[in-house]
């Protein structure tokens, strides 16, 4: 049986917003919540698999967030040599997940099929639907395509031995989760499926949401497919960098190892 470490870069931060920007209709609309940045690398003896590409720092500034690692430096820390990255599994195409493409020039890209169709169809003529895309980095998405380097997927695809991806929607039209064996049994790593624990927790939604109710629903699929609570991994919660060691000590703040049980980091 193949399992997979699970390591997250914390490639950018943003202290200034609130939870009201984070969450609809919260009880304490101005109180301060950050927002952490992560993309990861799952590794099994010489097989590597990156996990979406981090953020444009350009892009990412426009927004407030500010960069903590690019990811090539993370990959780099990691043993990752770019060039030998075959696979790169892309959650979703919001810009946050989606902005070093160019930097992994032999990989093969696998999407959901219905993302694509989302960023590409009548759906982006609404702002509020378009906002979190950049239109250069679809259209590096449709290049990757005729390149053939780009495989649309649908909603459940297994990956490999030990990981697969299942569509959950919600936040976007082709949000997925990715199920990935570990040492410690199936970890879901949830991507924007939960941008916090306590979206879950809460039974709350992200206010960046294509369907709600999808979003909701995509809480109990996350449950179904994750072996507890505590094999549930969101994308931006800056809970992961207590629960969850540093690679090493050079790296605290950095780069943390999510396949290992969580407990209070030190
Ligand atoms: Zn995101």
């Amino acid at each position: 049986m193949k399992t997979w470490e699970i390591y997250a870069i914390r490639h950018a931060t943003n202290d200034k917003r609130t939870r009201g920007v984070n969450f609809i209709s919260d009880p304490d609309p101005t109180a301060l919540l950050t927002l952490d940045f992560f993309c990861w690398v799952l590794k099994s003896g010489e097989d590597v698999i990156v996990v979406d590409t981090g953020v444009d720092p350009v892009k990412g500034a426009r927004n407030g967030h500010e960069q903590v690692m690019p990811p090539p430096e993370g990959w780099a820390a990691l043993g990752v040599d770019p060039a030998r990255v075959e696979t790169v599994l892309l959650t979703h195409a919001h810009y946050d997940h989606l902005g070093y493409l160019a930097a992994l020039p032999n990989a093969r890209f696998y999407m959901q099929a219905e993302e694509m169709a989302y960023v590409t169809g009548p759906w982006m003529e609404k702002p509020t639907f378009r906002h979190a895309y950049w239109p250069d980095e679809i259209a590096s998405l449709v290049h990757l395509l005729f390149e053939g380097r780009l495989h649309l997927h649908g909603r459940e695809y297994e990956v490999t031995d030990g990981i697969s991806a299942h569509w959950v929607g919600g936040h976007c039209a082709g949000q997925e989760v990715l199920r990935v064996r570990t040492n410690r049994g199936w970890v879901v790593l949830a991507s924007d499926a939960l941008h916090y624990y306590e979206e879950y927790e809460r039974g709350v939604p992200f206010a960046v949401a294509f369907s709600i109710s999808d979003m909701i629903a995509a809480h109990d699929r996350i449950r179904e497919l994750a072996d507890s609570d505590g094999h549930i991994l969101p994308a931006h919660d800056p809970r992961l960098l207590e629960l969850y060691p540093a690679m090493s000590p050079d790296y605290v703040g950095k780069i943390i190892r999510l396949d290992v049980q969580p407990g209070m980091a030190s």
